[in-house]
Parts: structure tokens; C-alpha cells; sequence
């Protein structure tokens, strides 16, 4: 048995942290490659070491001193080297990162030491060996990730050794330079790392004890969610749910890897467990509730429009020919009723509004700001009747106005649209129906 776990900046953030990390590593001996983020807050308020690089980097391209800010980033580790009672020594690396940012070698490089450092002071303090992410994560030219390459270096690297710490964030490109995946990307390298070495689980630890299925800012206290599926967590993610980084659920999805999220200031909380399907029954008949705030609804009326053949593409056409994308497209008879982004709207809308009249020649365009979407998933909703019957009479219960329905044909989820105003009663209202009123 073999599991790669990931490690989040929050779990490494001190010594006292690292050292929780350890005993959950020494607890399993089939936790055998290692993925570390850089050390994250120590408390509100603190710095991550990653935004710490980013901004020393800037000083040094704008030809500034840097050193101060430097020296900061140093003494975090320091830190952590002292209160781990190590023996290394950083000195040779920090010159390479002095000498490399005053060549310039790029904001890429500058936010990889982070975890390039942590790496090596977690591989020390394992007496695991050290693999730097450089030499076995590559990208393309183009900025893509080399899947397949990456798995091939990666796997016959990986075979020769039994234990192993892989730093996460960033590879290379094909002639060394080095490149980051987006932030949160370590959650990416965890993953590459399990398919690589096909484990049996990829645990990726955080601090929390998994999903939640709500926002702990909206409900106090919420249950963790126990196991999802891949394509359930994409639907709560793309609204917001955020834990683990979206793209990191390809690769072990390619191998049928299941992801365990873990807390790791509470280990013994099973976590939430993220599958490619299951027969497990959820413990209620919705998995999760998620959801945003600052949409905006461009109603498009036209007489008779259900018979035109081309309308709705040329309305679409509007949005596309000023670069907007939509969200979501319920129609009518003869309306048609297109959801975007607010902030990326408003500064196009008339634009949008007067290609519509030309491209569609609609009777009428009527814009309403302010919306909210949010999304209600569970694969249980498909073998349960009356799921959109409670979620309404929940809302009305509650007051809250139901502006726009929209069920996919998966019956995966149900996307509601209400006023942003309305948006923590409404995810109250479905939380209290599906989950407070089952206990
Ligand atoms: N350290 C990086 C960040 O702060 C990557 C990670 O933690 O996953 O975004």
C-alpha cells in the first residue's frame, strides 16, 4: 500500500506544526512521498512565504534593495530549522536566491523557493530523500503541464525510492527554467506525485476536516461532507467551494485514485473522501450547497422567438463578439435569459445590449443586477422524488424570492437563482431542510 501525502501551508507553518506532520507521517508507513506547500500563517494576520516572495521579487525587478525583505524570509525558516532542532544550514541556498534575483530569473522562480526551501528542511527533519519538483515536472513551451512526460520522469524517478520529498507548486520547462502552476497549485503536484507512483490513496492535508456542505461563514458549525464524487465536487467548486485546487482532481481521476482531505490539527477526523463513484448512499439526499454573489440577468423577450431558427446564437454572438462568457442560459417561450459575471459585465453592457438589438432584433432587453446562483448537488437527488418541491418550499418559507431555476440533465444539481440579498437565508433555508431537519 502506498499513499502520497500532501501537506498545505497552514500544516507547516511553524515547527510546532511540522512536528504534527511528522508523527501523522510516522503514524502509517504507507505514507511514503511527501508534498510540501510553503509555510503558510502562523496566525491572522501573518504573512504566507509565497506572498513574501512575490513581493521581495518585485523589489528586486524594480532594481530596489530587497535584502530586508529577504532577511524575513529567512528567519522563518531559521525558525523552523531551530525549533525542529536540525543541524543544516540554508546559507548556500539563500545566496543562490540572492544572486538568482538580482539577475532577474523571474517571478516563477522567486515564488518556487517557498516550497523548494520547505522541502528541503522537510526531507531532513523525515531523513527522506529530497527530489527537487525542477528536475521531474515539466511544462510545454506553450505553459501547459507535460502530463505525460512529467509521468514518465516522475514515475522512474519515484521507482528507485522507497520514500521521498517532492516539493510542490512548480516544474520546469525542457531547458530548466523553472515555472509555477496557478496558487493553491501543490494540491496539482500532490496529484501528479499519485499517478505517477499509482498510489492507493492521495491524502492531502489541510486545516479543516474536509468539505464542509456549506459555507462555515453562512452556517455555524456545518458537517463535513463524508465522501463525494469527482463530479460533484466540480459542481460545488466551480461555485466556490474551495479546499483543494480544481485542476487537482485530473490526474489521479486518470487512475482512479481516491483523495482523502484531512485535517492535520485534527487527525483522527476521517476527512472527506473524494471518488470517482460510489455506491455509498450519502448521508443526506444532498451532498453539498454552494454557491456566489454578483451575477447579473440580461432578459431578452421576442414574440414568437421559439419558432426562429438562429436566435439564441445570434444573441450569443452579442456576448461573445465583447469577449463576455455566460453562466447560465434558461429560455422561455419566448424569452431567453442569459447569466454573467457583474464585474466583467458592466462596463460592456451597453455594448452587449445594442449587438443584441441588431444581431436579434428582440421586442425588448431588460437587465437586472444584483443575483445570486447557488448550486444544491447530490447524486442522491436523482433516486429521491420531491427534492425541488422541499429545496422551493424551503425558500418561500423563508421568504426569499426564487428568480431563475435551473436543473441539469445530470440531476446532479440544481442551480437557483435568487437577489444577492437573499443569498445566506436561501442557503440557510435548504442547509436547515436537507440536514438540521434529518439529525
Ligand atoms: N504556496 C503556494 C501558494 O500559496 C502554493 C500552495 O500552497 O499550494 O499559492
Amino acid at each position: 500500500m502506498k499513499k502520497v501525502v500532501k501537506f498545505g501551508g497552514s500544516s507547516l507553518a511553524s515547527a510546532e506544526q511540522f512536528q504534527k506532520v511528522a508523527d501523522i507521517i510516522h503514524a502509517q508507513e504507507e505514507r511514503r512521498y511527501v508534498i510540501p506547500s510553503a509555510p503558510g500563517k502562523r496566525f491572522d494576520g501573518d504573512s504566507k512565504v509565497t506572498d513574501m516572495l512575490y513581493g521581495c521579487y518585485h523589489l528586486a525587478e524594480a532594481g530596489e534593495d530587497f535584502e530586508k525583505e529577504l532577511a524575513e524570509i529567512r528567519e522563518r525558516y531559521q525558525e523552523i530549522i531551530d525549533g525542529l532542532g536540525l543541524q543544516i544550514s540554508l546559507d548556500g541556498e539563500f545566496d543562490i536566491i540572492t544572486k538568482s534575483f538580482r539577475e532577474k530569473a523571474g517571478e516563477n522562480y522567486a515564488a518556487s523557493r517557498g516550497e523548494y526551501l520547505n522541502g528541503i528542511v522537510m526531507a531532513a527533519y523525515l531523513g527522506y530523500e529530497f527530489v527537487d519538483a525542477a528536475q521531474v515536472v515539466r511544462f510545454k513551451d506553450s505553459g501547459e503541464f507535460d502530463a505525460e512526460l512529467t509521468n514518465q520522469i516522475l514515475g522512474e524517478r519515484l521507482s528507485g525510492l522507497s520514500q521521498a520529498v517532492i516539493p510542490g507548486f512548480y516544474g520546469a520547462y525542457g531547458d530548466g527554467r523553472v515555472k509555477t502552476f496557478s496558487r493553491g497549485g501543490s494540491d496539482i503536484t500532490g496529484s501528479i506525485v499519485a499517478r505517477a507512483v499509482k498510489a492507493d490513496i492521495y491524502e492531502n492535508w489541510t486545516d479543516v476536516s474536509g468539505f464542509l456542505i456549506a459555507d462555515p461563514r453562512i452556517i455555524e458549525n456545518p458537517e463535513a461532507i463524508e465522501t463525494i464524487t469527482y463530479r460533484e465536487l466540480r459542481e460545488l467548486s466551480y461555485m466556490g467551494a474551495g479546499v483543494l485546487h480544481e485542476d487537482a482532481i485530473f490526474p489521479v481521476r486518470r487512475e482512479g485514485i481516491p483523495i482523502n482531505i484531512r485535517n492535520t490539527n485534527k487527525p483522527e477526523d476521517e476527512g472527506t473522501w473524494i471518488v470517482e463513484s460510489t455506491c455509498q448512499k450519502s448521508k443526506y439526499v444532498i451532498t453539498g450547497i454552494a454557491g456566489k454573489k454578483g451575477f447579473c440577468s440580461v432578459n431578452i423577450e421576442k414574440a414568437m422567438m421559439n419558432s426562429e431558427i438562429g436566435f439564441g446564437r445570434k444573441v450569443l454572438q452579442a456576448f461573445e463578439d465583447s469577449g463576455i462568457s455566460f453562466e447560465h442560459v434558461p429560455s422561455g417561450i419566448d424569452t431567453m435569459t442569459i447569466f454573467v459575471h457583474q464585474d466583467e459585465f458592466i462596463d460592456k453592457e451597453q455594448k452587449v445590449v445594442s449587438a443584441i438589438h441588431r444581431l436579434a432584433d428582440p421586442d425588448s432587453v431588460d437587465i437586472e443586477a444584483d443575483l445570486a446562483l447557488i448550486a444544491v448537488v447530490g447524486r442522491g437527488m436523482k433516486s429521491t422524488r420531491g427534492t425541488a418541491g422541499r429545496i422551493f418550499s424551503a425558500l418561500a418559507h423563508a421568504n426569499v424570492n426564487v428568480k431563475m431555476i435551473d436543473q441539469g440533465s445530470s440531476e446532479l444539481n440544481i442551480i437557483i437563482g435568487v437577489a444577492d440579498e437573499d443569498f445566506e437565508a436561501a442557503i440557510a433555508s435548504i442547509y436547515d431542510i436537507f440536514v438540521v431537519a434529518q439529525l
